[in-house]
């Protein structure tokens, strides 16, 4: 049964929000000539199916496919993931680099999850597994249909004025959507130490000792005294690492979780 109990409950109350916003745009943008409405938004469609599509072809060039041939173990994690998770059709790639990063993207099915190579080698397997579960996570929720159409409606070109409230409006829910996923992560991996490793490990690169993470979790916690990275974090796609771990710490208390992690391991049992 696919997982979804844990969404977080303001994610679809901003997205209604974003999407008004989205159509009061249009409507403005269309003006005197309403009737042009609905076929902007057609256009925007067409853009963001196409700017998919060029982003699929350039990935199959550079990424390696996560297959129990070329990488077993990955392959393995990937495969408990989705079965804990069930988010529904996915494919798996891994792009060599050397930064730190991971994401999905998709129209049609299989939804696409990439990897970049350098987090497989400063993670352990539940590490992994919490940014693979991440990923399903924006899948399972739908995030990885609306952030491609909402990306490539970012590429139709409008005024500074519209582009400033959109930013706002969708960087909002897109970080909605980034605590929903990390729950998701959280329940892949079914250990909140290795959630919390894993996003530290995403920002500070390798972590090894103790003492290591204690000082990379004290940094990360500085970060959120300065107030100059308020407005930051209002413009930024991803909420502040530190928020994030504190909010999976408050969800890894709650008896939800722990019957949804009873039904994830009941699903597809552990990395
Ligand atoms: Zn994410």
């Amino acid at each position: 049964m696919r997982l979804t109990g844990y969404r977080v409950t303001n994610e679809s109350l901003i997205l209604t929000v974003t999407l008004l916003v989205l159509g009061a745009v249009i409507l403005l943008l269309s003006g005197p000539t309403l009737f042009l409405a609905p076929v902007m938004v057609v256009f925007m469609l067409v853009v963001a199916y196409y700017m998919n599509q060029a982003q699929h072809q350039q990935l199959i060039r550079t990424a390696v496919p996560v297959s129990e041939q070329r990488s077993p173990r990955l392959a393995r994690i990937f495969d408990t993931c989705v079965a804990r998770l069930q988010p529904g059709r996915v494919r798996g790639y891994v792009v060599p680099s050397r930064e730190r990063n991971a994401y999905t993207f998709g129209i049609s099915d299989p939804k696409v999850i990439v990897v970049y190579s350098s987090l497989l080698e400063i993670m352990d397997e539940d590490e992994i597994a919490f940014i693979i579960g991440h990923e399903l996570g924006h899948v399972a929720l739908g995030h990885a249909l609306l952030n491609t159409l909402i990306g490539g409606m970012a590429g139709v070109p409008v005024s500074l004025g519209v582009a400033v409230v959109m930013t706002f409006a969708f960087r909002s829910w897109n970080r909605a959507c980034e605590f929903s996923s990390d729950r998701a992560g959280l329940l892949a991996c079914g250990s909140l130490n290795k959630a919390v490793t894993a996003l530290v490990k995403l920002v500070a690169g390798d972590v090894n000792t103790q003492a290591e993470l204690q000082y990379a979790l004290a940094m990360i916690d500085a970060e959120d005294d300065n107030p100059a990275n308020v407005l930051a974090n209002a413009l930024s796609t991803h909420p502040m690492i530190i928020k994030r771990i504190n909010e999976l710490r408050k969800y890894a208390a709650t008896p939800e979780y722990k019957r949804l992690l009873a039904q994830a391991d009941q699903q597809g049992g552990r990395v």
